[in-house]
């Protein structure tokens, strides 16, 4: 499978952080959370978010969607975790 590549350097991304976490926000407040990876340019030291899992952990109607996320907000603030937002 073809890496991620920096488009202003060409170099390939090298992996930066395995299993961090996306909360794709909406209007409402979080409507989706994901695990991802980082990746960072070797020469730039830019980072994206990149390698998604194929499905969303959770979404905003399931049950105990809220649980979960208090417990990723408190992991996060033990710095345990990575949480990205993004707005679709
Ligand atoms: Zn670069």
């Amino acid at each position: 499978m073809p890496n991620t590549v920096c488009k202003e350097c060409e170099r390939f991304m090298i992996v930066h952080a395995i299993g961090v976490i996306v909360f794709e926000m909406a209007d409402f407040g979080i409507y989706k959370i994901w695990s991802a990876d980082e990746e960072q340019c070797p020469k730039c030291k830019r980072v994206v978010v990149s390698r998604w899992a194929q499905k969303p952990l959770m979404i905003h109607h399931q049950e105990g969607f809220q649980e979960y996320v208090q417990k990723l907000l408190y992991a996060e603030s033990n710095e345990e975790v990575r949480i990205h937002r993004v707005v679709r």
